[in-house]
């Protein structure tokens, strides 16, 4: 009997995640990860943050010899280029093709490009998805330089937490009320805008940016409001999931290859993951998100049912956020339902508090700042299902993790 092959498409933490479960669970054929980038595997978030300041080295998700030990064989700088899923092959980069009994897609995305003002300069215009990307930007980020960057998204407003501290002159543009509106809404996003400008960052929202030219020695950014000079341009304006060449190869899309609650694409053999998925959660309906937490338990979840398990990823969804001395984590709050209620234990005046989503009486979701040991205990809550009193959760000086003890009684 030949033995199994199953190919990964795509090394990010996704993939690195499929092909570290796939031999926990015992699976015993061929393991093929496939990535477009020249590095082993690697994590993303540091790249605007400890990587991009040089404070930490950059971090594989596991080391070299790992691959080797675990029989996992990486073709790194190999691009998968077409799928035949009737012959259950994909062709790579250099014509080769290669055959599968499973496949999984964990492509994750790129920079989204905004034609005429991304291709405006190579070396001054810059994107931020890789590790080749953090590094061209680092060249730039020396004391006293001028940064705008275009989004107060996520990756827009930690590039510019970090640029600050290396000293450099830092300008928001987003075209939102406040920063981080989409995801955390315009209250939060006003306390970010607060953090952002007692920082030294010139914010500017509600400012959108029409045209970006070439100066003799940089750029000047045109907006709706006037002109602006900077010696660097970051275009932080989100993610595409590039889905063209699995579409066309039948596998069902739409902004992300579309996957059941199990990963499974609805093509035999054929699993999808991580940041390229429009994800079918059982708990929040379809959702695509773009959080480090998420695709590794999604490629784990893909790896056991590559293996027919009967898994799903039916977790709420974790994220966190570095900016300055400020951490942001959140559990269960990305496409939470309509709350009951939300409370409040701390002072968001002050950057600390957290805020517990309620529902029937308990909690689904739990976001704090600064506050890392009560929203680990929030996210204990939230798993519990216990039904907690607001104004126990309110009240700082009752220990979180005593709630978790029994079920509380209204
Ligand atoms: C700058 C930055 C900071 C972040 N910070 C945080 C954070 O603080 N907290 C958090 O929760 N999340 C954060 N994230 C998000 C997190 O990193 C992602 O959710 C995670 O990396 C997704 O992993 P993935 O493996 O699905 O995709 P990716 O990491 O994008 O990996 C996909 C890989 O597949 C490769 N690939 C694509 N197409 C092909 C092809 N056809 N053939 C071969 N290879 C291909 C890509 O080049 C890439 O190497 C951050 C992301 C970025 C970019």
């Amino acid at each position: 009997m030949t033995r199994r092959r199953f190919v990964i498409v795509g090394g990010g933490v996704t993939g690195a995640s499929a092909a570290s479960t796939l031999r926990g669970e015992g699976f015993d054929g061929e393991i093929l990860l496939v990535g477009d980038e020249p590095d082993l595997p690697y994590e993303r978030p540091p790249l605007s943050k400890e990587w991009l300041a040089r404070t930490e080295p950059p971090l594989v998700v596991y080391p070299e010899d790992w691959y080797a030990d675990n029989a996992v064989e990486l073709l790194t700088g190999t691009r998968v280029t077409a799928l035949d899923r009737s012959e259950r092959e994909v062709t790579l980069s250099g014509g080769a093709t290669l055959g599968f009994d499973a496949l999984l897609i964990a492509t994750g995305g790129q920079a989204r490009r905004l034609p005429g003002l991304s291709d405006v300069c190579e070396d001054r215009v810059h994107h931020l998805r890789t590790r080749a990307d953090s590094d061209a930007l680092r060249s730039r980020l020396t004391p006293g330089e001028r940064l705008v960057v275009l989004g107060g998204g996520f990756v827009g407003c930690e590039v510019a937490a970090t640029a600050r501290k290396l000293g450099v002159e830092v300008t928001i543009l987003e075209m939102a009320a406040a920063p981080l509106e989409r995801a955390l809404g315009t209250e939060l996003g006003g306390l970010f805008a607060g953090i952002h400008r007692a920082a030294g960052v010139d914010l500017r929202c509600g400012e959108r940016v029409e045209s970006v030219a070439r100066t003799g020695d940089g750029l000047v950014v045109h907006t709706d409001r006037g002109a602006l000079e900077c010696s660097t341009l970051l275009v932080a304006a989100g993610l595409v999931r590039d889905t063209e060449m699995w579409a066309a190869a039948g596998v069902p899309c739409a902004d992300g290859v579309l996957v059941d609650a199990g990963c499974r694409t609805g093509v035999p053999g054929v699993f999808a993951a991580g940041d390229v998925v429009a994800h079918d959660h059982p708990r929040y309906g379809r959702l695509r998100v773009e959080h480090h937490d998420s695709a590794v338990r999604q490629g784990a979840v893909a790896a056991r049912n590559m293996l027919g398990a009967g898994a799903e990823f039916d977790e709420p969804h974790w994220f966190w956020s570095d900016q300055y001395d400020h951490t942001l984590q959140s559990y269960g709050g990305v496409g939470e339902p309509d709350l009951d209620e939300t409370v409040i234990r701390g002072r968001p005046e002050e950057g600390s508090f957290v805020r517990f989503g309620l529902s029937a009486g308990r909690v689904v979701s739990v976001l704090g700042l600064n506050r890392r040991a009560e929203v680990m205990a929030g996210r204990r809550l939230v798993l519990s299902g216990h039904p907690v009193p607001a104004e126990q959760l309110r009240d700082e000086s009752v220990d979180l993790r005593r709630l978790l003890r029994r079920p509380a009684r209204a």
